[in-house]
């Protein structure tokens, strides 16, 4: 008979997070534009700032509406800037990393396997400071 490991659910665990990190840095986008501006977070819906429209649930998922859009509006054009799934996409590596070094034990080696055990006290920091740039870069 075999016990389970907590490798085991650790491919689960990493699918898991990186989907919660994407929703998360959707939000965070929202917040940190909505509210300096004094707006609700929760209403009206997402529109483009530039002719209005109301974004469509297909052109609102994370990372992938930008790309497929390439970066513009569907409607005029407009550029969307590529911070917003550079945040989608950094909070979901993000999600992703607390993840495996939460999960330790066995999975520890994992982790150390692929490097992210070694780098993680540098790049978490530093990711948290490459975030800061990017919206006091605007
Ligand atoms: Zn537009």
């Amino acid at each position: 008979m075999t016990t389970s490991q907590p490798t085991d659910i650790l491919p689960i665990a990493v699918v898991l997070s990186a989907i919660l990190g994407l929703v998360v840095g959707s939000f965070l986008n929202v917040v940190v534009y909505r509210v300096p501006a004094g707006l609700s977070i929760v209403s009206p819906p997402s529109a483009c700032p530039r002719c209005g429209a109301a974004i469509r649930r297909r052109d609102n998922v994370p990372v992938l509406s930008w790309v497929i859009l390439r970066g513009k509006c569907r409607d005029c054009d407009t550029r969307i800037s590529v911070r917003y799934p550079l945040v989608e996409a950094g909070t979901a590596l993000f999600f992703v990393a607390i993840a495996v070094r939460v999960s330790a034990g066995s999975v520890a080696l994992v982790a150390t396997d692929i490097g992210i055990s070694t780098v993680a006290p540098v790049w978490i920091p530093a990711f948290l400071v490459f975030l800061a740039l990017l919206y006091l870069g605007e």
